[in-house]
């Protein structure tokens, strides 16, 4: 591991201090942008030629690593080092597959306004910042990060803040970007507030990798600020148990002490953590920091993604060695982020084997076949959705009223529809011919 001492001896400029380091500004002025930067942090070299595909490869997806995440990189082994393979550009990112998208989520053409994805019937995604401390090799937004045209002016924000106010249903507001922990406190603390003045905004949640690869930016007066503006849920995205060091673990304290409460997004990456014992180590490391794992991501199907891909069944076979033989709550949810904006599919293992009217056989994680016996007699409950007449009382006085859709919809006696049909089935349209 590469210390900040080694960074002031290995520095021809003024050494830096415990107090600079510490310094979120430094750490960004000090960002590591070029490989000759990289190479004099840490000591590893790079061959002439491997310089040259590095390059090309920066130019495409440019380069960005923090001081403080580089020193984390375990110098001996750097090619097979977890932190160094998320941080370090790969020549295999010039890999562009038949199946890669610039846009594989439909991001941008789920967008009623710029900055904006209205994907669920409840929530949003605003991207408030296109700014990050450290450039991840396997982001899913490459396209936009760091590019000077997708800046969210102020202007573009009020647009958002004024969608979310015409549109009531919109309960729940998660930031993200960029970072949004790249805005200066004044500016977030600005956007806090003005959607804190929509009543129907519930919760909003906030996005952000900075405790993982700029922990010193989660100050006292961050904290504090944030605290202000509750509910306000805080996702993070930890992948491997190395990242949570000192530093880090002090960030999720600050923040946990404020009250927020703190969940991980992961990537299921290949080469840096798809090994069901990291996986266990790392949820485990979470939920003692006071951070539920959420959700495990498939990786996406973004440009230059490629080698970081798993085949599903990696994925099953890291939840198969979490559930049952570890804390539930140490348990994310494996979801794939389906392509063209299905948004998130969860995939889990499969515990039911089979079932009649009478019982249900199911296995548990150690491979013991069970059964469950259905109940003698249920008086099933009409639900035509007319909740007034029910026997089940809801009597809320904002309870919404809301238009049910897909699976959901096909459950409730509330209307007739026996089927879900994609568009342009060829036997129906023959029925119309
Ligand atoms: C992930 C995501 C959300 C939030 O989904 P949850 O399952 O509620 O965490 C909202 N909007 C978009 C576009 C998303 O990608």
């Amino acid at each position: 591991m590469v210390s900040y001492q080694a960074y002031t001896k290995g520095n021809t400029k003024k050494p830096v201090t415990l107090e600079e380091w510490k310094d979120h500004k430094w750490q960004l002025t000090n960002s590591i942008k070029t490989i000759s930067q990289f190479e004099s942090f840490t000591g590893i070299t790079f061959t002439e030629k491997e310089c040259k595909q590095i390059e090309k490869t920066i130019h495409k997806f440019p380069l960005n690593i923090t001081p403080y995440y580089a020193s984390l990189i375990e110098k001996g082994n750097y090619r097979n080092d977890p932190i160094f393979k998320q941080a370090f550009p790969s020549p295999a990112e010039l890999k562009i597959s038949r199946y890669d998208m610039t846009d594989p989520l439909h991001e941008d053409k789920d967008s009623p306004t710029k900055g904006i994805t209205h994907r669920y019937p409840d929530r949003v995604l605003f991207l408030v910042s296109n700014r990050c401390s450290m450039y991840c090799r396997h982001c899913t937004r490459k396209r936009k990060v760091g590019d000077p045209d997708h800046i969210p002016s102020k202007e573009q924000i009020l647009q958002g803040i004024q969608y979310i106010k015409e549109h009531n249903q919109i309960r729940d507001v998660l930031l993200s970007g960029g970072d949004p922990l790249m805005l200066p406190d004044n500016y977030l603390d600005w956007i806090l507030t003005e959607l804190r003045k929509i009543p129907h905004v519930e919760v909003i949640r906030i996005g952000s990798r900075i405790p993982v690869v700029l922990p010193y930016r989660i100050t006292d007066r961050l904290a504090s600020m944030l605290k202000k503006h509750h509910p306000i849920w805080l996702n993070t995205h930890f992948n491997h148990p190395r990242e949570l060091t000192h530093s880090a673990q002090e960030a999720l304290r600050k923040l946990a002490d404020a009250g927020i409460p703190l969940g991980n997004q992961s990537v299921l990456l290949a080469g840096v953590n798809d090994c069901p014992r990291i996986m266990r180590k790392l949820n485990q490391k979470l939920v003692q920091n006071r951070v539920r794992p959420y959700y495990l991501f498939q990786c996406d199907l973004s440009e230059g993604l490629s080698h970081f891909r798993t085949p599903i069944g990696k994925g099953i076979e890291i939840i198969e060695s979490l559930v049952g033989h570890t804390s539930g709550f140490a348990v994310p949810t494996y979801v794939i982020d389906a392509p063209g904006g299905g948004g998130k599919i969860p995939v889990m293992p499969n515990y039911i084997i089979s079932w009649s009217t009478n019982k249900v056989v199911l296995r548990n994680y150690e491979g013991i076949i069970t059964t469950y016996k259905e109940p003698d007699s249920y008086e099933p409950i009409f639900c035509d959705r007319n909740c007034d007449d029910c026997v089940l009382q809801l009597k809320l006085e904002e309870a919404d009223v809301r238009k049910t859709i897909g699976i959901e919809r096909l459950l409730t006696d509330a209307n007739d529809d026996i089927s879900l049909v994609p568009n342009g089935n060829l036997r129906l349209e023959r029925r119309t011919e």
